[in-house]
């Protein structure tokens, strides 16, 4: 089971090997509260290496994996992969990999099932784009996702599970959901993994709010009783930005 507490900087494909260790460095550096977990992911080939260099404080977690756990996939990796290389979490069902690489939440069922049998912890994204939001069926929609990829695990399972509110329409483009907008997701989420299981059990559950996530917004955003944190991308690319974002974890 992971914090409720929880900050994670996806890097998507940027960064040289020695901006990536040196960005882990810095982070290495920075001082939080305890009780947060801070979660980098940076690109796939440097994964086994800022694995063996970053501290307890500091979880790695990849952007992706395939379903399958080992065979004829040139170009892939698996989730037994990441574990034997230091890896605890892995990014699945970002709205990049949806929309670029044609990923359904079918598929990202069976790679949240890849990760719980490897013991990875799956960061599962979902979010609406922004006509549904227009359209004002940003629940359904989001709703939908859950229930497609993670309505068949067990509670056992459901618990390993971090999800992250991602609208589509806030990546990298600046906009960001309001706090209210957040929350009002947020609170629908965990109702949604406690109509499937318990309130018991949802009330375990990170839900971070991703999505243009700066220092300026961090605090109202995480001062929402139902966002646990943030998946933060462009931003956590700045070690001086990412630092001040965890601080507003309080
Ligand atoms: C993301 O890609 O997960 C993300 C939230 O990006 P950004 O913070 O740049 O909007």
């Amino acid at each position: 089971m992971s914090s409720r507490n929880t900050v994670a900087g996806n890097w998507k494909m940027n960064t040289s090997l020695e901006e990536a260790k040196a960005l882990l460095a810095n982070l290495g550096d920075a001082e939080w509260n305890p009780d947060t977990t801070v979660i980098v992911a940076p690109p796939a080939p440097y994964l086994a290496v800022l694995a063996e260099r970053a501290s307890d404080r500091i979880g790695i977690a990849a952007q992706n994996c395939h379903a399958q756990d080992s065979g004829a996939y040139t170009g892939e990796w698996s989730a037994s992969m990441l574990a034997s290389a230091g890896v605890k979490y892995c990014i699945l069902g970002h709205s990049e990999r949806r929309a670029l690489f044609g990923e359904t939440d079918a598929l990202i069922a069976e790679k949240v099932n890849a990760c719980l049998a490897a013991g990875i912890v799956p960061i599962y994204c979902c979010g609406e784009v922004k006509e549904e939001r227009e359209a004002g069926t940003q629940n359904q929609v989001v709703g939908g996702q859950v229930k497609a990829a993670l309505g068949h695990l067990s509670a056992e399972d459901m618990a390993k599970v971090i999800i992250a509110y991602e609208p589509v329409w806030a990546i990298g483009t600046g906009l960001t959901a309001s706090d209210e907008q957040a929350q009002e997701m947020h609170a629908h989420i965990r109702g949604l993994v406690a109509e499937m299981h318990s309130m018991d059990l949802a009330v375990l559950i990170p839900i971070l709010y991703g999505g243009s996530v700066k220092p300026g917004n961090a605090a109202g955003l995480f001062a929402q009783p139902d966002v646990d944190g943030g998946l933060v991308g462009g931003a956590s690319l700045k070690s001086a930005d990412f630092e001040a974002i965890i601080q507003a974890h309080g």
